[in-house]
């Protein structure tokens, strides 16, 4: 994945073109609303879900509700815009990949061959889900050998770089840890710098703005408008060169973006006045 990541390939749809079973430039090519569109974000879920060790149910429990976006379906239950298309709350695999009518058809109490109980669950997004997992591994295969190493370790991980050590730890949290902790543990460095320039360096543009939020991955706070285009941008070369530092095998693939906002909104893209500078973002 890094190596894909380094080549500037995307990776969830590299792994949705594999799901549909397409070559990856077809995938890119590929239209809003289409069949290709479905598998390209039914192939996130995978990506972010498996290395950390999580099972078929587990994708399909965490992906049905929360926000993970919606899945279009005329038969659906709710309408997931103001335009009135139908669908369901959340991904629902069954119809996304595999052509299914309604999501839920059969709902199942136990899986696996110790028929483990579950929370009612639709059949067919599991089943989905399995052979999800299989294009998964079958796309990024070092996660076999991976996998495998989680499962000897004994309670204790040493996170990379950082050498913090993790105790307690199961099957799952250690493989979301080295999974997801190094970027953690970098992001986590990036704050304190944003914040130290913003509180001591009268010389930065970060001086007398207000770190607000480290989100996962985005750090949040506010400008002065006068100079929050370079406060912007300094904060974006923070992030990037600190991730760098922590991970230079992957120097070539970081990036973050900026944004300028008067209130945060998700679908906020970075907007550019004719002189270059970035200027707030608003809804249309
Ligand atoms: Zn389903």
């Amino acid at each position: 994945m890094a190596d894909a990541m380094n080549a500037g390939i995307k990776v969830h749809d590299s792994l949705g073109a594999r799901i549909a079973g397409v070559g990856y430039d077809e995938m890119l090519a590929r239209e809003k609303g289409s069949f290709l569109d479905d598998c390209r974000q039914a192939a996130k879920p995978p990506n972010f879900m498996f290395p950390g060790g999580g099972g078929a149910v587990t994708l399909v429990l965490t992906y049905r509700s929360d926000g993970s976006g919606s899945t279009r379906c005329p038969n659906g239950p709710i309408e997931i815009d103001d335009k009135g298309t139908r669908g369901y709350k959340g991904i629902r695999f069954c119809v996304l990949v595999d052509g299914a009518e309604r999501c839920g058809e059969e709902m199942v109490t136990e899986w696996g061959y110790r028929a483990r109980e579950i929370p009612p669950t639709c059949r067919r997004c599991i089943i989905v889900a399995e052979k999800l997992r299989g294009e998964w591994k079958a796309e990024w295969p070092e996660n076999d050998p991976y996998l495998d190493y989680i499962s000897g370790l004994n309670g204790e991980i040493v996170q990379h770089v950082s050498d913090r050590i993790r105790g307690g730890v199961e099957y799952c949290q250690a493989a979301n840890g080295y999974f997801q902790g190094l970027a953690a543990d970098a992001f986590k460095d990036a704050t304190c710098r944003i914040g130290k320039e913003a509180f001591t360096d009268r010389k930065s543009p970060l001086w007398g703005c207000r770190p607000i939020l480290s989100q996962h991955d985005e750090s949040i706070g506010e400008a002065p408008s006068d100079r929050s285009s370079e406060a912007a941008h300094r904060v974006s070369e923070i992030m990037v060169t600190t991730l760098q530092e922590w991970c230079p095998d992957l120097a070539p693939a970081v990036k973050a973006g900026p944004v300028l906002m008067t209130r945060w909104e998700k679908d906020a893209a970075p907007v550019y006045s004719s002189e270059g500078r970035l200027i707030p973002w608003v809804p249309n």
